[in-house]
């Protein structure tokens, strides 16, 4: 298995119909950077810049920060690096910042809304993020987003630090794209809005799939009771897919649902045209993906989206859809 992976590193990831999904790692530190080039990922599409700060004793120096960000870009060559900023707070939690007691952490002072309060933090990365994007194009992600005003607030703060660097004379990155993940169930509903300002959506499903069922995502007992592949969370993730169609933008998922051989070809059906997973998954996922005749699974799986009965097995079907194709 390993070596028949490792074959489909040079591969480009195309289904069998000509539909391209392009692969995309998920990282963090610098120990993920040889991933790029053992699996041959088309870029990473998400790069989780609190690890840093986790890993570290006290807050990292922006020079640290700098440093980190470049090697990064360094490593991904002309391959894309999305790099997400700190999603801090809820699960994430840094050592040596006093934390407040939070009867509900995953929906409290966390990710973006911690750094729009605190915009000494945010800014101070997305001047080390543009410093490091110079001269080449630069991708920056917020987490949490929950409300278009956090995002509009976010962006100024990215607009404000690059002319504070042209003022000062530091280089710029030749273009940089401003998106935000979909991991709070109220940005379904402002789709339109969102798409209208940002550059590109990622779905976090991780979160988004947490929130909508109300199911604390590192708790079994409860995350284990609702599957992905059903109707609530894959209508969602077809709300996110449709709505970039419309407004013409890129629409990634990133969360570890894409992972999955069978999730991925749910996702390549309902429209998802790149995919950022664990490293481990990028060959078993091209494997699936090569086989594939997108359109048959589209033709299998959207007829059960609409479905009103309530009693499809929508994992079932497509894995018998799968197996036999
Ligand atoms: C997610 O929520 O799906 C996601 C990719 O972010 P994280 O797992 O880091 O919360
Ligand atoms: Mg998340």
């Amino acid at each position: 298995r390993q070596a028949q992976y490792a074959a489909l590193r040079t591969r480009p990831s195309v289904t069998k119909d000509g539909v391209h999904v392009d692969l995309h790692l998920n990282a963090g530190l610098l120990v993920d950077l040889p991933h790029i080039a053992e699996t041959g990922a088309a870029g990473i599409g998400l790069f989780r810049t609190e690890l840093q700060f986790m890993i570290a004793s006290t807050f990292p120096r922006i020079s640290e920060q700098l440093k980190l960000y470049r090697a990064v870009l360094d490593a991904a060559g002309e391959r894309p690096v999305t790099f997400r900023t700190l999603d801090i707070g809820g699960d994430k939690v840094l050592p040596y910042m006093r934390a407040i007691e939070e009867e509900n952490p995953a929906l409290g002072w966390r990710a973006i809304r911690l750094g729009l309060d605190r915009p000494g933090l945010l800014r101070s990365q997305v001047r080390a993020l543009l410093r490091a994007g110079a001269g080449r194009e630069l991708r920056v992600m917020f987490p949490m987003v929950a409300a278009v005003e956090e995002f509009d607030l976010a962006r100024a703060i990215v607009e404000r630090e690059l002319t504070h660097l042209r003022r000062h004379g530091h280089g710029l990155p030749d273009r940089v794209f401003v998106g935000a993940m979909v991991e709070v169930p109220s940005l379904l509903f402002q789709l339109d809005e969102m798409l209208a300002r940002a550059d590109f959506l990622s779905v976090g499903s991780n979160d988004l799939v947490q929130f909508l069922y109300a199911a604390d995502r590192s708790n079994m007992r409860v995350a284990d009771r609702f599957d992905p592949l059903s109707a609530p969370a894959l209508r969602a993730f077809r709300m996110v897919a449709e709505a970039g169609a419309r407004h013409g933008k890129p629409i990634t998922l990133c969360g570890e649902l894409a992972s999955r051989p069978l999730e991925a070809v749910a996702l390549a059906a309902l429209g998802y045209r790149s995919l950022s997973v664990s490293p481990a998954s990028i060959g078993p996922v091209k494997a699936t993906l090569l086989e594939l005749d997108v359109a048959a699974a589209r033709k299998v799986l959207l007829p059960l989206l609409d479905d009103r009965t309530g009693t499809v097995d929508i994992r079932a079907t497509l894995r018998a859809f799968a197996l036999a194709s």
